[in-house]
């Protein structure tokens, strides 16, 4: 698949606002888990915790990264830790990340560890989308939420959706840049009905759609003229605008409630459209021999292999060792080196995890992510084709920056 095409995607969230739900969701619209099914009990009140709900439905869900597909799109999911006190698991995950969703609840808003993790998301120049969840709950207030990331993380957050409904009867989201309704139904969410604004909504759509404008020409001159001197602004160029305006820094705002299966396909479809890929992030290790020397590293297949390990997993079949690839290739049966002890070490199996299943795979390149069995590492450890090539984790390596064009 084309690098222009692969997302490196995390889900971060205050804990309980259903980052799990989400990710859960997303596995199945991607069609890696087959069948929601209502185990959990009501909203709010989980009955199972994540690990009997994996072992009961035989689905990872909580795995340190999980690769789906979503039209065209290659995404890979990696889990990032909420908790404030894994601080240095937390980093390394957004390091590997190139985009987040920031996920919180329509009641609860921007609570502290929300504004912990936006912090550091700011330091690795994480671009991200927010999702504001649970619009089903009664007292939901997405507007307020949307003031608080203002207020409270500093973020320029916008809506891009109107919501149809409230509470109960949440039923959809309009989308202010179409102007077109999204409404969903079925158990799982798999209608989706795309129709007409509706007409008591229409004066505030246009309202919202306005001040979405607004906030995305200050990212392009060219759509702040047209908007001077009220001009039609064509589609392409909001897209466009839209995805310079996260790479530079701001929050557009989706809606949905992931547990009533509502709005989860078009924030998936903005994960595509807006978030950046690895051909986007500019990445940088260190000379391990002299470490005031930066190297920067390609996305480029043919160039000489850098990757990290990130997370380290003990599972039943050996260690799996996950591993983001910056620069290079990787070939099962090859040999790398650890950048940290010199050793050579032999790359016997390569995988690929999907929430259902690991798939064996020969090659894998830079810009992807995936677990390598057969070799001794420990969390932060840099491989590389030569030995003292780079390292990826020291106190001198530069933060990863967004390549601006
Ligand atoms: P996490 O801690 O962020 O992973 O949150 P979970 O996904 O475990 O969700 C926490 C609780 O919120 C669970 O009881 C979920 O069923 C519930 N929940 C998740 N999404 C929604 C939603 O959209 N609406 C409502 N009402 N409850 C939700």
């Amino acid at each position: 698949m084309k690098l222009e095409k692969v997302r490196n995607i995390g889900i971060s969230a205050h804990i309980d606002s259903g980052k799990t739900t989400l990710s859960e969701r997303i596995l199945f619209y991607a069609g890696r888990i087959h069948k929601i099914e209502d185990v959990r009990g009501g909203g709010d009140g989980a009955t199972m915790d994540h690990m009997e709900l994996e072992k009961e439905r035989g689905i990872t869900i909580t795995s340190a990264a999980t690769s789906l597909e979503w039209k065209g799109y290659k995404i890979n999911l990696i889990d990032t830790p909420g908790h404030v006190d894994f601080t240095v698991e937390v980093e390394r995950s957004l390091r590997v990340l190139d985009g987040a969703v920031l996920v919180l609840c329509s009641v609860g808003g921007v609570q502290s560890q929300s504004i912990t993790v936006d912090r550091q998301m700011k330091r690795y120049q994480v671009p991200r989308l927010a999702f504001i969840n649970k619009m089903d709950r009664t007292g939901a207030n997405p507007f307020r939420v949307v003031t608080q990331l203002r207020e409270k993380l500093g973020a320029e957050a916008f809506l891009m959706q109107y919501p149809i409904g409230a509470e109960d009867n949440f039923e959809g989201v309009v989308d202010l840049i179409e102007m077109k309704s999204y409404r969903f139904s079925g158990t799982e969410g798999q209608n989706v009905d795309v129709g007409d604004v509706p007409d008591n909504l229409k004066e505030k759509c246009e309202a919202a759609r306005a001040h979405m404008l607004e906030q995305l020409s200050l990212y392009s001159d060219e759509m702040m003229e047209l908007l001077l001197s009220e001009e039609e602004v064509p589609l392409e160029m909001i897209y466009k605008v839209t995805r310079d305006a996260v790479l530079g820094g701001a929050t557009p705002v989706y809606l949905g409630s992931a547990f009533k299966n509502k709005g989860v396909q078009p924030l998936l479809d903005a994960v595509n459209r807006y978030l950046p890929s690895p051909l986007d992030r500019e990445i940088k290790g260190v000379d391990p021999q002299d470490e005031s020397k930066a190297i920067l590293l390609k996305p480029d297949p043919e160039a000489p292999f850098v990757g990290m390990a990130f997370k380290i997993v003990d599972d039943p079949f050996g260690q799996l060792t996950f591993m983001r690839i910056y620069q290079g290739t990787i070939t099962k049966g090859d040999s790398y080196f650890n950048q940290r002890t010199s050793k050579k070490e032999r790359f016997s199996r390569i995988v690929r995890m999907h929430s259902d299943k690991r798939e064996e795979i020969d090659t894998a390149s830079a810009g992807d992510i995936v677990a390598v069995m057969g070799i001794d590492s420990a969390s932060g450890d840099t491989y590389a084709a030569e030995r003292d090539q780079c390292t990826l984790e020291s106190m001198f390596v530069p933060d990863p920056v967004i390549k601006i064009a």
